[in-house]
């Protein structure tokens, strides 16, 4: 077409495809250099934000062949290649939110893709509108955007600022493209140098806010999953010590602010020595395993459970009082002579049951976390050397 321009036109090009070239091979690496993901949906979302990435690129080349004569091909290469881009930008954040796809949705998007490649043939070499095509064009990129946004905003963890990003990416996205109509159409009306600038430079922008919003997203996974294994028991999966003594003190403070009452209760599985010495450490575990669930199924959400240490377990419960928490106690223990724990690892038939011992106090304000800590062991030691299997009273 603009063979007699080649020579102004071709530096632009190759200033704009090494500009995408260099940014596509730095976000390629980059994708590729994040930790291996444990889970496959997010081994295979990371797989499909490199192909829009790549994809990007591809689109950009495909534009520029028609400057070298093959105009209808690269209209419809091109723009097919752009939204097959943005499909995978779609598919790629619905893995990252572990959603899994049904054939509809990969039904809607052939048809999707070849209705346009139709559209783009017939307006490129049927009737060479490109005022028609260009809305067509851009509006189709905004259906796969306005579908991530919608699933970003349904599935994205609050605080995880890499989530907003690419919020934020999608909503500038469906902004920008449509902007480009008039923007080429009767703003600037740029010629074939300026094209190829503004594509480029949009393309660039848009895929720079989406490579800091995936990675910011999985930085905030990764800080989110280190905090909880930091502040959990691997085997129990209920707090650990270290996470009780950082955030009981705030918990009791808050209650206490409120007028609240705050009880906190020291248990001990009985007889678990031989439990261990008797059916194996792997049958120990998961007694220990089943007490914590137990305990996790019946606490609120502003109780806190943690493991102390071994076999014993404390227990804060903000708001409760001694006649309260005397009840929720008594619960667990009934609970306990009920049902029988059921083992994997235990070859024996026979129902098994496992009995605890607590000790409680009552919080009075202005005491130390480690004073009522004593008091609470001390009760539960009595009721240890009063044949287990009770609650004594600080
Ligand atoms: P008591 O009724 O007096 O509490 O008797 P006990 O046998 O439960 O008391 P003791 O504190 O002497 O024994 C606790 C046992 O718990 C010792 C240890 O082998 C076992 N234990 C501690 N942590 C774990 C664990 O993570 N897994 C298993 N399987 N056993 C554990
Ligand atoms: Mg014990
Ligand atoms: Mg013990």
């Amino acid at each position: 077409m603009l063979l007699q321009e080649l020579p102004a036109d071709l530096n632009s090009m190759v200033f704009s495809l090494a500009v995408l070239f260099i940014a596509t091979v730095a976000y390629v690496l980059f994708m590729l250099s994040l930790p291996v993901q444990p889970h496959a949906h997010q081994r295979l979302a990371l797989q499909l934000f490199t192909l829009f990435f790549v994809s990007a690129f591809v689109a950009y080349l495909l534009y520029c062949l028609r400057f070298f004569g093959f105009y209808s091909w690269s209209v419809v290469s091109n723009n097919l290649m752009y939204l097959l881009g943005n499909y995978f930008f779609y598919l790629a954040v619905r893995a990252r939110y572990n959603q899994t796809n049904s054939t509809t949705l990969y039904l809607g998007l052939v048809v999707h893709l070849v209705l346009l490649s139709a559209l783009m043939w017939y307006f490129s070499v049927v009737q060479d509108k490109v005022m028609v095509r260009l809305p067509i064009f851009l509006l189709s990129l905004c259906v796969p955007l306005l579908l991530s946004y919608i699933t970003i905003r349904q599935c994205r963890s609050s605080g995880n600022t890499g989530d907003n990003i690419l919020l934020l990416g999608c909503l500038s996205a469906m902004l920008v493209l449509p902007l480009l109509y008039p923007l080429f159409s009767f703003i600037l009306t740029p010629d074939a140098q300026g094209q190829l600038y503004v594509t480029a430079l949009v393309s660039l922008a848009l895929e720079t806010l989406c490579i800091g919003g995936v990675a910011m997203s999985y930085i905030y996974d990764l800080i989110d999953k280190l905090r909880h294994d930091a502040h959990t028991d691997k085997l129990t999966a209920a707090k650990n010590r270290r996470y009780f003594f950082r955030f009981a003190p705030q918990k009791i403070q808050e209650a206490q602010a409120q007028q609240q009452e705050v009880s906190l209760v020291m248990m001990d599985l009985d007889f678990f020595k031989q439990v261990n010495d008797n059916y194996g450490h792997q049958v120990g575990d998961e007694l220990l395993t089943a007490f914590a669930s137990l305990l996790l199924s019946r606490i609120g959400h502003n109780d806190l459970l943690a493991r102390y240490g071994g076999e014993e377990f404390v227990l804060l419960l903000p708001g409760k009082n001694l006649a309260e928490a005397t009840m929720f106690v008594n619960q667990i223990r009934s609970s306990l002579q009920q049902q029988p724990v059921l083992t994997q690892s235990m070859t024996t038939t026979e129902p098994f049951y496992i009995s605890a011992s607590f000790g409680l106090t009552l919080c009075q304000p202005g005491q130390q976390l480690e004073a009522m800590i004593r008091q609470a062991d001390a009760a539960l030691l009595r009721a240890k050397q009063a044949g287990r299997n009770r609650l004594e009273l600080a």
